[in-house]
């Protein structure tokens, strides 16, 4: 049904430059594949060094009038955008799903989110108060002002090429910001075609920014945003490793940072529970973008009195609900992992687990629908020494753990570096306020599985990384505060 791909006049080929579609300098191009069949999908122009300079410098001459722009101003150019995003719903989110590979589906829901994080945006840019303090002198009067950061260098993954710029760029320019963006190699085109809408909503150009190019380039690039004086903040989402080198390149300029960096998201099940509710919230939770997201379930901590049901009715419903295949068949829930590297580590962390004693229920390896396919998989009788509960999977791989105790079950959610998401299911209320207030994670779901909206603050602890995004707390990630004491009154 869905067998028209993405229609020409939303693939946009060339980056994108002080409201100018440019080449690199250069002229090099890199290609970006579609992982369901390895085929070519577009190129974008393989920018370095010296096209990101030029890039900030664009975005810190808008940035001279677009701060002095009025919140009302900025408020309607993201309302327009909203609209614009949502009235090419099925296009941009086609888009997504051959880049990157998720169902239509989920690719259509995430323009969704994507487009909210406008919306709110439109709506918070009118709300950045500051404060009248009182003085402990008469003669005196102090005040706290909120002023946008300056420019903003973005660096954003794959796995949701469009909302994950949006809930950063949606901030950063209701603040008053301006942007340069380098996406991930894999997705350019999501970040490509928010460019072509924000010139139809009216946002002027320099404002925002996309410097595309190929991983080979991606460090030079990366080192320019992070060391140069012009940019005042770097925004970042990607693995651990990646944000430590970022944060290492932003202490020379004391840059400000927020980072949204990796999970190990512990998703634990009392005896308590409402078991048929947690299975229901665990294949939400682990299977979205097929394992693919830094919030998905990486260790089921499951009590011993309801072990083996969890076991037998996760089983069953993973094979009821998945079906392995192309994004855009209409019945595919689980599409190819982005490349060949991601199985790769997929499968490496599965075979760990079996030879360390890990019973493997289903799935276990490639799947047939192509290179870039891995089969659902179900192991039991995982253990704290088991890589796949130290790293993330970022694959569809349900890895469960038996516990005795509470104590127990919050030891091994927190035996971790890293602390974004957390879940647990539990009827027991008091059970549940302990839980929720010791788990060492930014973000935790009680009794669900799914837990980002555009209203709540998403962020973690730990390594997890730095700062909130989305909710009240995300355009002050964009702001700086500024005291004003106005004396001799
Ligand atoms: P993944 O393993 O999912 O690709 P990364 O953290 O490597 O996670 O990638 C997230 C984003 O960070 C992508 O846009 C990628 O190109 C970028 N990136 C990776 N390495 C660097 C680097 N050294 N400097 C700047 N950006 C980088």
């Amino acid at each position: 049904a869905y067998s028209v791909r993405t229609a020409s006049q939303f693939l946009h080929e060339k980056a994108y430059v002080n409201g100018k579609w440019v080449d690199a300098k250069s002229g090099k191009k890199f290609q970006v594949l579609n992982p369901a069949n390895g085929g070519l999908m577009g190129s974008c122009p393989d920018m370095n060094a010296e096209d990101t300079q030029l890039a900030i410098q664009k975005a810190h001459t808008a940035f001279q009038f677009w701060k002095k722009s009025s919140v009302k101003e900025r408020s309607a150019v993201l309302r327009k955008w909203f609209n614009l995003m949502m009235e090419n719903q099925q296009e941009l989110g086609k888009l997504i799903t051959e880049e990157m590979g998720k169902p239509l589906k989920e690719a259509m829901g995430e323009i969704g989110y994507a487009a909210g994080f406008f919306e709110w945006f439109a709506e918070e840019a009118r709300r950045t108060y500051g404060d009248i303090i009182p003085s402990p002198v008469d003669s005196k009067r102090l005040l706290a002002i909120k002023q946008p950061v300056g420019v903003c260098g973005l660096i954003t993954p794959w796995n949701f090429p469009s909302a994950m710029i949006t809930r950063k760029a949606g901030a950063a320019i209701a603040a008053g910001c301006t942007v340069v963006i380098k996406p991930a190699e894999d997705t350019p085109f999501s970040a490509l075609v928010l460019c072509d809408l924000a010139e139809k909503a009216g946002l002027p150009p320099g404002v925002i920014n996309v410097v595309t190019c190929s991983r080979q380039n991606t460090v030079e690039v990366g080192k320019v945003l992070c060391e140069s004086p012009l940019v005042a903040k770097i925004s970042f989402t990607g693995s651990t490793n990646t944000g430590k080198i970022l944060l290492q390149q932003c202490a020379n300029t004391v840059k400000r940072v927020s980072m949204e960096l990796g999970g190990n998201a512990p998703f634990v099940v009392f005896d308590s529970a409402d078991v048929d509710a947690a299975v229901m919230g665990a294949m939400a939770c682990k299977f979205r973008v097929s394992g693919q997201t830094c919030v998905c379930a990486n260790r089921f901590l499951v009590q011993e009195g309801i072990y083996d049901q969890f076991v037998q009715k996760l089983g069953e419903q993973m094979l009821k609900q998945l079906k392995v295949g192309d994004g855009f068949s209409e019945d595919v829930t689980q599409g190819p992992l982005i490349n060949s590297k991601g199985v790769d580590k997929v499968d490496e962390l599965t075979q760990d687990a079996v030879s360390r004693g890990a019973q493997l229920k289903m799935g276990g390896k490639r799947h047939s629908a192509g290179e870039n396919y891995y089969e659902p998989t179900l192991l039991t009788d995982v253990t704290s020494e088991m890589r796949c509960f130290k790293e993330e999977i970022f694959g569809p791989v349900s890895a469960v753990i038996k516990f005795r105790t509470e104590d127990e079950a919050v030891a091994l959610a927190n035996a971790s570096s890293v602390g974004l998401a957390g879940y647990f299911f539990s009827r027991d209320l008091s059970q549940i306020w302990r839980v929720a207030e010791n788990m060492e994670v930014g973000m935790v779901a009680v009794n669900d599985g799914i837990l980002s909206t555009v209203e709540a603050p998403f962020g973690g602890v730990k390594e997890s990384g730095i700062g909130r995004e989305g909710s009240k707390y995300g355009i002050d990630e964009y702001m700086n505060i500024k005291y004003i004491c106005m004396g001799g009154i």
